[in-house]
Order: C-alpha cells, then structure tokens, then sequence
C-alpha cells in the first residue's frame, strides 16, 4: 500500500494514457485527485497525478474509500418506525415520502412553518447544499436550519470576514507553501489530517524554508518542525498577544502596510502593551525565549504565512484567537503579499462550499447575508418567490439541536449528511433532545448512530455513485465524477429534496440533475463574495477546477479565469482595508480546577475521518475504538500503566477507553480522539459569540485508573 503523503504509481491503459474517472476523495477538504477504474466488479482507487493538490498522493483514507461499495450495511430501502414495535420496517419510497410530507404538513399546521428544522453537512455537495437551502426557505418557509460544517471552521470564517470582509479558507494555493520562507501553524496536524498535504511542508524546509508548530501535543506534525510550541489548550489567543508585543518592542512592524491598507491597529498597539512576553509565559506554559524567538522568526523573513486549524479554532474565544493571529499578519504586512499571509485550514471535505450557498443560518447562496435586502432580492428572483417570503435568520447548529424538543424549538428535524449523536458537543444532551421530536428523518448510506434514533430512515446514493461539485479548503471548485451506478433502491439527496417539494405542494422547480442545479446556483451566487456564476461543469470536468470568484462574462468575451491569490491589491470591506481588531485573552470558559484538574482536548487520527460513520466500516482502516493520551507523569501519579482501562469524566459524562502512555502531550493535558460515541458527550457546549462554535478543543477533565465508579 502507498504511504501517506507518497505518490503511488501510476496506472495507466494499454495505451499509455491514464484511466477511469477522474473525481475527487469523498473525506476532508484537500479532495485529493483520484480516478476510479472499474476492474470486473471491483473499483479501484488509482492516481491522478495532474491534479497539483495532491499530485497524486492519497493516504489511508482515500486509498480505501471504494470499501464501502457493496458493504453488507448499506441502505438499499427506506426505513420506518413501526409505531407498535417500535422497530423499523422497510417501506417504498412512496410511502416514506408521502409519510413525511403529511408529518411536515400537520406539524406544521399546528406549530408553524419553523417546528421543521434542517440540518445539513460539510460533506454535501454544492448543489446539495444549495438546494436544501432553497427547499428550506421556500417549501418549508423555516429559518431553522444550518450545518456541521458550523463546528468545523466558523470561527476562523467569523474572523476573516470581521478582519478582511472576505472568507475563503486559503486566499492563496496550497502550493505557495513551498514559496515561503516561514510557515506557521497553529492548532494543525496536517500530518495526520490529511497527509498529502505535508509534501509542501517538507519541500519549505528542503528550500530552506522554517516551520513553526504551535499544538499541545507534539504531534507527527510537530515532529517536522523547527520550533514546536506546545501552549496550554485554549491559550493560543494570549501566545498571539505576547508575538506582536515583541514585534513591536523591536521595531519589526510594517508600518507603511498598516497605514495604507488597514484600520484600527492603533487599538491593538494599545491592547498588546501589557502582553511581555514573562506574562505569555505564565498564561500559555510557553517560554518567554520561545515567544521571542517566534517572533524575532517572523520579523526576519519577508514571506511568512500564519496557518490556524481546529485546534485554534474550536473554543468559546475561537473568533477572537483568529483576529489576534490576523493581527500579527498584518502587522507584519503579509496578507496580499505572495508567498505569505493568513489562512484557514478549512477540515470538511465541502466544509468551504457547504457555508457558501444557503445551509448555514445567516446565509444566502453566493455567501450573501441573509440579513441584506439586496442579497435577499437577487435570490428571491433566482428562485421565483417574494423576498418577503424568505425567513429571517435562524439558530446556529448547537442552538438549534438544544431547543429541539422544547417549546421554543422544532418538533422536526430532517437529517442530510451528518451523524449528529456521535458528532454535536454535550451529545448525551442533543441525543436526548433527538429522542424528543415527532419526528426525525434522516438521509444516510448507513444506519449511523443518529439514522438508528429516526423515524424514517432514507437511503442515498454515496460518492462516487454521484456527481457534483465540492470547493476545497484552496476556494477550488472541483468536479466529483459519478463512476458507478448506484444500488438499485437509492436515490440522491437531490431527489429526496425534490420529492418532498412536489408533495408540499410547492410549485417551485428543484431540479434533480446536478449540472442543472450548479446552473442555477451560479446565477444565485452572481454578484455575491464567493461568485461561481462564470464556472460550468464542462471548465472543470477533468481539470484542475476554478477558484471563487469567477463572475460570468459576456458571450463573447473570455471566461474570468477565476482567482487563485486574493488580496493583493484591497479586501473585501467596503473601503477595501483590512480591520484590524481589539481581542482579549479569557481564556477557556471551564478552568481546570481541584475536581477536574485537567484539560480535556480531542482531534482526529490518521485512519478515521469525522464521526466515522463511514471509515468505521471500511474493514481495511484500523478501527482502534478511543483512547486517553496521557503523559506519564499523570500515570504515575494515578497508578495507571499503559493500556489500562481509566475513566475520564467531566461536568458531563464519563468515558471508559484504554490509555495511552505517551511523552509527547502536555503534563496538564489528556487527549482523546472523537471519532466514536461517547467522546463528544464529554464535551463543554460553551459557544464563541460570533461564530457559535463550540469549545470542542478544551474542558476541564478528571481521570482514573479503572472502569467502575
Ligand atoms: Fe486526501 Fe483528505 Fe482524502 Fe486523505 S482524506 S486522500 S488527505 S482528501
């Protein structure tokens, strides 16, 4: 088998060229370039070496992500709870649709068109995300509805429109890597998250370029770098104040850039002036030589770019940890300049197009405002209805899961593309709350822990059984090529939405096929931030695809080559500054105290994607259950050797799992994995004011040896 982040070889006809179909891996938000070849009845995963993301490379995931054609647990037939046994029983598509219909129509009769609520996926296509948009605000005329993607990466989307008035994970390629002379990442395991990836951090250092990791845990990741700073989790924000006091101590901002191209910096001059770097030290663990020296890096070379991903990203101050490490770009001059600047490492496979076009709570297709008159106008045309009628702004993913159930929340929830009992925070809560509805329908290719609560269950087509679009974590709009037929009994998410609109009585079109649907879409997002109105489905069918914004030009003139490098000359606010934004370090809204003394963090492994509904059946990726990482001074000070059974418990729950005995985690710190049930119980639901990300990334923990209380 290929090892993570190396080119497998090439397949190639008889006839030298390259075979099957060429799409994109169904996981995280790098969609690797793959083609599929059928081999008799087999599909095989074989390189796409042209496509540059990935040039070919694939990790575990990918590699096996044809495992679950022909699974013995693939849904084949629509499910309903028989109300007597309280079991499912397989029914026609007619009768779940019909059923569901007549549940919306007198559910909502007696509660309002609101008591439905929609919950979609990062993992959603474009046109899915688009339509389940539009099938939401104008046949079910509800404001409830938003996404997982909303506990992927909204803080760093919050802080980038609040910072540029633009939110595109990447404003650059992930190429531009190599370019630089320093990159930074900040709460990243690109090692382990999507292993391709980290070829452009190994060609960096082979051009001589340094790598800075900041991470509690010293990851594979870290394991490449130069400096590798491991931060109290939940302290990156206080790490980012103590860099650009020492910027400015020495004199290493750029202050022609900040006059010329930003606002507001002489607000966070002020607010840094207190942040020396002794006092980071005391605050994040960091030394106070380690802050300098980030710092005195950064101020040397002209090309540095700052990275944040989850683990900067996921807490209560997610917002305010990403403007402050914008601050320190800015300060340095670097967003606009090539080879450097700020970006996101966006982790949902559409994690970037799925809160571009209308499945998040705030927003319209074209990342419009749901809120601007405007905005609301051009969609309303686009979909032929008032935009009076459109509903106004709903709860975000969390809120709107925690009211379910309850006078104030919905008495519905249909289910597309997640897996919310193992993936939502305080999930013991949520999964409660889903046990309360009338009724839950889900969509799924298996019965995942949150489908076996439903009352209806949907069998959808999967990857590689479909086409559509994804934007990767780049603002790449790419193909995904359906290869296969789907199993007789499935259909497409798609179809299920346009099903449900012709027996609500809606007269509006949902079309079903997908290059239709991306028409319509382009024209909705015509004139928006994230403008795909000048890309069709022919620009990027076996290509390397096209990066937003790229408006439509006239019939005669050259298609806009899309923009792969923004910010060069303006951002995206009015005055085309950058803002730069006053943060306060508060640190992690539940400290760690006598009862609870240590932080709980979790992330991701190599071999397991998300909730895992998905990679948790493919018999060929490691199914090693959860564990808690610990370091052996926490051990020893309670008995544990490793591969015991501990408890670890918070204000929220217990979990019992195996440990791991390692030197690479903090002292102060335990981490777990997420892709299982049971961990995401554990979790603090505290939310960021802006973006209602939840603080996945740190709580206050308790640990023991044993299982029993
Ligand atoms: Fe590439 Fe991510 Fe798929 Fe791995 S999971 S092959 S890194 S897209």
């Amino acid at each position: 088998m290929t090892q993570p982040g190396t080119a497998p070889p090439r397949t190639r006809s008889t006839t030298g060229s390259p075979t099957g179909t060429a799409t994109h891996c169904p996981y995280c938000s790098l969609q690797c370039g793959m083609r599929l070849e059928r081999v008799g009845r087999t599909l095989n995963v074989a390189p796409w070496a042209e496509f540059p993301v990935n040039e070919g490379a694939l990790c575990r995931k990918g590699l096996t992500a044809t495992g679950l054609r022909g699974h013995r647990e693939r849904l084949t037939t629509p499910l309903v709870r028989d109300t007597t046994t309280g079991e499912f029983r397989a029914t026609s598509w007619d009768e779940a649709l019909d059923l569901i219909a007549s549940r919306i129509d007198t559910l909502q009769a007696e509660s309002g068109a609101d008591t439905i609520a929609v919950f979609g996926g990062g993992g959603l296509t474009n046109e899915k995300a688009y339509a389940l948009g539009k099938f939401t605000r104008t046949v079910l005329r509800s404001s409830q509805i938003d996404y997982n993607g909303r506990w992927c990466m909204s803080s760093a989307a919050a802080a980038s429109n609040k910072a540029f008035g633009l939110d595109r994970g990447l404003p650059f390629p992930l190429v531009d890597i190599e370019t630089a002379d320093v990159v930074v990442l900040v709460g990243s395991n690109m090692a382990e998250t999507m292993p391709p990836a980290a070829r452009h951090l190994d060609r960096l250092r082979e051009a001589g370029g340094q790598l800075v990791v900041i991470d509690p845990r010293r990851t594979p990741t870290a394991e490449r770098a130069d400096l590798a700073l491991q931060p109290v989790p939940g302290t990156d924000l206080a790490l980012a104040l103590g860099v650009l006091h020492h910027l400015l101590a020495v004199g290493a901002v750029d202050e022609d850039y900040l006059a010329e191209r930003t606002t507001g910096f002489e607000g966070v001059r002020l607010s840094v002036a207190a942040w020396w770097p002794e006092r980071v030290e005391r605050v994040t663990g960091v030394s106070a030589d380690d802050v300098r020296r980030l710092a005195d890096l950064l101020a040397a070379h002209p090309k540095a770019m700052i990275l944040t991903a989850r683990g900067a990203e996921q807490h209560a101050q997610g917002t305010d940890t990403v403007l402050a490490w914008i601050n320190v770009a800015l300060a340095l001059g670097l967003p606009g300049r090539p080879g450097a600047g700020y970006g996101c490492l966006t982790g949902q496979g559409n994690g970037q197009g799925g809160r571009e076009h209308g499945q998040k709570a705030d927003q319209l297709p074209g990342y419009r405002s749901i809120d601007d008159p405007v905005a609301r106008a051009h969609v309303a045309e686009v979909w032929g209805v008032t935009p009076e009628s459109i509903p106004g702004k709903g709860r975000s993913a969390y809120e709107l899961l925690e009211a379910l159930g309850t006078d104030e929340g919905s008495r519905a929830l249909l289910v597309f593309g997640s897996n919310i009992v193992v993936s939502a925070p305080n999930a013991e809560l949520i999964t409660q709350r889903l046990e309360a509805l009338d009724l839950l329908v889900v969509a799924d290719i298996v019965l995942s822990e949150t489908a076996a609560l439903a009352d209806v269950v949907l069998p959808v087509t999967q990857w590689a059984e479909e086409t559509g679009t994804m934007t990767n974590l780049e603002g790449r709009v790419i193909l995904r090529q359906r290869a296969v037929t789907p199993p007789e009994g499935v259909r497409s998410d798609l179809d299920v939405i346009a099903g449900l609109a012709t027996r609500l009585g809606s007269e509006l079109v949902f079309p079903t096929d997908p290059e239709t649907v991306f028409a319509e879409l382009g024209r909705a997002s015509a004139g928006g931030a994230a403008d795909y109105s000048g890309i069709t489905y022919d620009r990027i069918r076996d290509e390397r695809g096209v990066f937003w914004p790229c408006p439509a030009t006239p019939d005669d003139a050259e298609p806009h080559p899309g923009t792969p490098r923004l910010f060069a000359d303006s951002f995206g606010t009015p005055d085309g500054r950058a803002r730069c934004q006053v943060v306060e370090h508060r640190g992690p809204a539940e400290p760690t105290d006598s009862d609870y003394p240590l932080h709980l963090t979790t992330g991701r492994v190599l071999a397991q994607y998300q909730s895992g509904a998905q990679t948790r059946r493919i018999k060929d990726l490691p199914d090693t259950g959860a564990f808690v990482e610990m370091h052996p001074l926490v051990a020893l000070r309670l008995g544990i050797e490793d591969g015991n059974l501990v408890t670890l418990s918070t204000r929220r729950g217990e979990l019992r799992a195996p440990a791991r005995v390692v030197t690479t985690i903090r002292e102060d710190t335990v981490f777990v994995p997420f892709h299982w049930v049971g961990v995401n119980r554990l979790v603090n639901d505290a939310l960021d004011p802006s973006s209602r990300m939840p603080e996945f990334k740190v709580c206050a923990a308790a640990l023991r040896v044993g299982g029993h209380r």
